[in-house]
């Protein structure tokens, strides 16, 4: 059975090569235990917690305990999966954008409002209703496709799929121009319908 690595477990920790390393500048422990030479020696060079004798003046950096542990060999704390300068950054994806010259609670907002709705693939519709507008600025609901022609089912909704920037500027330009029965974007903000 495996156990989850609680992130907390992940943490710099200054780390120290080990007694009498190549970096050690104190020499071998000295064998009279009694001396001041070895009290000053043993002051240099304390256990860890891995039950390695270091020499803290000879140090390497920080150090992941948690990964080098893990992997069975020394990991710097910039090489840890949980320091924060390595995680992932988030990426926020705009879905849907409701366009409209109306205020928001005006009772015919929904009436003169174009809808930009992500599509997938980077792609979005401007929607009204259920016409899509094309690069013209042209509305058509989609017709019924027979089962068997996907293709042209294909290329009538390629025509009506745009980037972020272009799906946003098009319905931008199409919201001050939309009309429902004979009644414009101006005549909806100047009298409400009942
Ligand atoms: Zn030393
Ligand atoms: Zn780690």
């Amino acid at each position: 059975m495996t156990t989850p690595v609680s992130t907390t477990d992940h943490k710099p920790e200054p780390w120290y090569e080990e007694a009498e390393g190549d970096r050690c500048p104190h020499g071998p422990e000295p064998e009279d235990d009694t001396t001041d030479a070895w009290d000053t020696w043993q002051e240099r060079h304390q256990w860890s917690p891995q039950d390695v004798r270091i020499c803290l003046d000879a140090p390497i950096g920080d150090h992941c305990a948690e990964c080098s542990a893990d992997r069975g060999d020394l990991v710097p704390w910039a090489d840890c999966p949980n320091n924060p300068a390595n995680l992932p950054e988030p990426t926020a994806l705009p879905t849907r954008y409701v366009v409209s010259c109306l205020p928001e609670g005006h009772d015919d907002r929904y009436t003169f409002t174009v809808q930009v709705t992500y599509s997938g693939n980077g792609l979005y519709t401007v929607k009204r209703f259920l016409s899509l507008a094309d690069a013209n600025g042209n509305w058509e609901i989609e017709p019924g496709w027979p089962e068997t022609d996907i293709d042209a089912q294909q290329a009538w909704l390629k025509q009506r799929l745009f980037d972020h920037d272009t799906a946003l500027a098009l319905a931008k330009q199409l919201a001050p121009t939309l009309t429902y029965r004979g009644r414009t974007v101006a005549d909806a903000l100047a009298a409400p319908a009942v």
